[in-house]
């Protein structure tokens, strides 16, 4: 049968806004949406602040009862102990964080991540509640190589070793070169690879877990071109950067209309 998937509109801030911006920032994108439909349920929205902002946010968001769920954009592979520096799946849960970004590529870049990494992180998020966002997605040069879908694949087949077919987890498809770059894939192009990493965790979880797993589009995400990302039958969603420190705007990417 079919299983309804409620759409996920996440925006990640990345290393953007203080505390004191992110408490001033929900309130506004709060008040932007009053009457939309993720009051509902029809769509959920989540937040990702940086993590010296969590605490705030969600104070706030507890306080005022604002519908947004909160998410962190990574975690520590490890539970507690001498890792300076690092932030445990167990603080995050805490904080009634119910997300997590893992493998963005720019913790693939700049920070060495590789499946290795991204495929421990995803078990400490499991252990600690939190569901995975799990990033792949392709370079330019991986593209003209391989095409679009073979690295994401091979990346999602990584990430998913040992992850029970039960468990909770988000996908999102963010082709490197149209991360921050104005230059989206076409609907097409995203529906192709959200359709194969679909076939991926058909293969490797089930085909219930296929049915149930939100895969989201990220890259260069705006108001003007979500619908026809969300008319694709395999994107449940996106993975908004930029687009989401504009209340007006992210605003109306949550709004979108199919
Ligand atoms: P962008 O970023 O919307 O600014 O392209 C997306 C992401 O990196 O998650």
């Amino acid at each position: 049968g079919v299983t309804a998937r409620t759409p996920l509109i996440a925006g990640n801030w990345k290393m953007n806004l203080d505390h004191l911006q992110a408490v001033a920032f929900v309130q506004k994108l709060h008040w932007t949406l009053k009457d939309a439909k993720h009051e509902d349920g029809t769509v959920e929205v989540a937040v990702f602040p940086p993590f010296t902002d969590l605490r705030s946010v969600q104070t706030l968001i507890d306080a005022d009862k604002i519908p947004f769920a909160l998410g962190a954009q990574d975690l520590s592979a490890h539970d507690s102990g001498a890792y300076t520096g690092e932030i445990s799946g167990a603080f995050l849960a805490k904080l009634d964080a119910k997300y997590v970004i893992i493998g963005h590529s720019e913790r693939r870049e700049y920070h060495a991540e590789g499946d290795d990494v991204v495929a421990a992180k995803v078990k400490a998020a499991l252990k600690h509640g939190l569901v995975p966002v799990i990033c792949v997605g392709e370079t330019a040069e991986d593209l003209e190589k391989f095409g679009a879908s073979a690295v994401p694949a091979g990346q999602l087949k990584a990430a998913l070793e040992g992850v029970p077919a039960s468990a909770e987890i988000v996908v999102a498809y963010e082709p490197v070169w149209a991360i921050g770059s104005g230059q989206a894939a076409t609907p097409a192009q995203a529906q192709e690879v959200c359709a194969a990493l679909r076939s991926v965790l058909s293969t490797v979880l089930d085909a219930d877990a296929a049915a149930r797993t939100r895969v989201l589009y990220g890259g260069s995400v705006k108001a003007s071109n979500i619908a026809s990302f969300m008319r694709e039958p395999d994107v449940d969603g996106a993975l908004v950067g930029g687009a989401s420190l504009l209340a007006d705007e992210f605003s109306s990417i949550i709004r979108f209309q199919k």
